[in-house]
């Protein structure tokens, strides 16, 4: 079993208590005492923690060198010392590889005096690696060198990640190292080796914090979203693995609503966050990565900005099957894996436009036809509009801040193109937004002032953080009729999880658990 690892920092007993517990009421499966951290406690004070916790809550002890990360300024004879005090109340402690190899006197005395007294009962090694920056360049000799000691039972390497394809490697070692591993990738683009270490075989633990403020290291997830949010003790080694790719991608409401829809469904899946640097290579990097290793479980992504065409682009490279409405708009929103290589492309983002706005207004599709809409904006989410109502019959104006952008996909598809500051034809029945202004934090922002705005006319915006935007707020006082965006956010993940998993998708669930999360911020 792979371990949930909470590391304590507090500098006094009273507060060591206290987290110790709370650790334990949370379902970590270890603590990790941050010796760098608890100069200040006695030899007493370890013993006093550790039958607080008895049995049930095993110990990690390290006095983290500050070369990697840690905060105690101390030679190694100091942090050996320090280990020795603590060692019979630990069941593992923690020493630097570099530490280990910097002199046979060093080994000597971590093994006398650590492990010599406390032979057969005492704790068992962990040697460590950690690089704040980046990938160290001989990665691979690291864990080599760890891996030839014979006193080491569990390797551990951590890196500031750049990149998330600079994961596959640590992935690599949780599933097939010769030793179990702790192998995590700091910082946002490296959730995922947090994330999904419970996948992986060789995967020893994972490291989970206490609260939001008490990270021991960049990127480090709580272990209650670990838990809630990402399904931690659902995961197992046949676990599918789904996630979003966009950038930015930290603050989607995308991995709430699909976990919870598959632990709804019983679905073993999860769904995580997948950071990737906006230019293709990227994109297909990360794709090409996951793709080659079937064991990592990659079954399908949402895809959002600035991904969408390079989805479709991807999907055309590998010769994928592109759904014929995707194609036409350019753009592709989920990807679907067969785990032997093969893509399928779809755009879910039109019908789920579509059906948010004909629900509201209680009219059909076929209702909509000769109906004059005017659609703020012309990116990725106006085509995939666009194209919808011109199927629908309407007459589409399209405002863009980018005259060039609106002219061209107002000649796709038989529309008319205008600057974003004009205003709306007296005619004009429906209103979409589909820029991004008005988005949180810019809640001020609204893409059209209310004097444009004219009773009975259907305003909807596709912005969804907040709910009530400032175009909807106004929109309501004038006397228009209001769509949110949440509807087309649910309807467009709601196809998602039925396109992966051939199940109907608990929708009611899913809006309740976007319309929570956003009341929550
Ligand atoms: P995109 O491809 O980047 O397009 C952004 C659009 O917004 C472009 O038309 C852009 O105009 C315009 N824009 C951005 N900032 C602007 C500003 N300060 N002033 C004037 N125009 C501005 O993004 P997208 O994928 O289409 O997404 C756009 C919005 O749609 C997002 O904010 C999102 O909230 C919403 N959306 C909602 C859902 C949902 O399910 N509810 C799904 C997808 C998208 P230029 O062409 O001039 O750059």
């Amino acid at each position: 079993m792979t371990l949930l690892i909470v590391p304590i920092t507090a500098p006094t007993l009273e507060q060591a208590r206290a987290d110790l517990l709370r650790a334990r009421e949370l379902g970590a499966d270890m603590v990790e005492l941050r010796l760098d951290h608890m100069a200040g406690l006695a030899n007493e004070d370890f013993r006093t923690l550790r039958k607080l916790v008895g049995d049930a809550l095993p110990i990690l002890a390290t006095p983290r060198a500050p070369e990697e990360g840690g905060i105690w300024d101390a030679g190694d004879s100091l942090r050996i010392r320090e280990l020795a005090r603590v060692a019979h109340c630990a069941n593992l402690v923690d020493v630097e590889l570099t530490a280990w190899e910097r002199s046979p006197d060093v080994r000597e005395r971590l093994l006398l005096d650590v492990f010599g007294k406390l032979r057969g009962s005492g704790p068992r090694l962990v040697l460590s690696a950690h690089d704040f920056k980046q990938r160290p360049v001989n990665l691979c000799r690291i864990v080599e060198r760890m891996n030839e000691v014979e006193e080491c039972e569990v390797a551990k390497i951590v890196f500031h990640a750049r990149h998330i394809s600079e994961t596959f490697e640590l992935f690599d070692l949780m599933h097939g190292n010769a030793k179990p591993v702790v192998a995590i990738a700091m910082g946002e683009a490296g959730v995922i080796t947090r994330l999904l270490a419970r996948k992986f075989p060789m995967a020893f633990g994972t490291f989970a914090s206490l609260e939001k403020g008490k990270e021991s290291a960049p990127g480090q997830v709580t272990i209650e979203e670990m838990k809630g949010l990402y399904r931690w003790d659902a995961i197992n080694r046949g676990t599918a693995v789904y996630g979003v790719i966009g950038n930015p991608v930290a603050h989607s409401m995308s991995p709430a609503i699909h976990n919870a829809a598959f632990e709804r469904c019983g679905v073993n899946a999860v769904y995580v966050p997948l950071l990737v640097e906006p230019a293709y290579e990227y994109f297909e990097d990360f794709l090409r990565e996951a793709l080659a290793r079937p064991w990592f479980g990659l079954l399908g992504c949402s895809v959002t900005i600035p991904h969408k065409a390079n989805a479709l682009r991807f999907a055309r490279n590998r010769h994928g099957e592109i759904e014929p409405l995707a194609e036409r708009i350019g753009a592709a929103n989920t990807l679907t894996f067969n785990g032997a290589g093969s893509v399928r492309a779809h755009n879910t983002d039109y019908a789920g436009a579509l059906d948010a706005l004909t629900t509201a207004m209680g009219c059909s599709r076929t209702d909509l036809r000769d109906a004059e809409v005017a659609v703020l904006g012309a990116g990725g989410a106006g085509r995939a509009i666009v194209a919808g109502l011109r199927d629908c019959g309407c007459r589409v104006i399209i405002y863009n801040r980018t005259a060039e952008r609106a002219k061209q996909l107002a000649d796709e598809f038989g529309c008319t193109a205008a600057p974003l500051e004009a205003r709306v034809r007296p005619g004009t029945k429906i209103v979409v937004n589909t820029t991004s202004i008005g988005m949180h934090p810019n809640v001020g922002d609204t893409p059209l002032p209310a004097d444009r705005l004219r009773p009975g006319m259907v305003v909807f915006d596709t912005v969804y953080n907040p709910i009530e935007t400032r175009l909807l707020r106004e929109a309501k006082q004038v006397g228009c009729r209001t769509v949110d965006g949440v509807a087309m956010f649910v309807n467009q993940a709601a196809a998602q999880f039925e396109l992966w998993t051939g199940k109907p998708a608990p929708r009611e669930l899913m809006r309740d658990v976007v319309i929570r999360r956003l009341s929550a911020t």
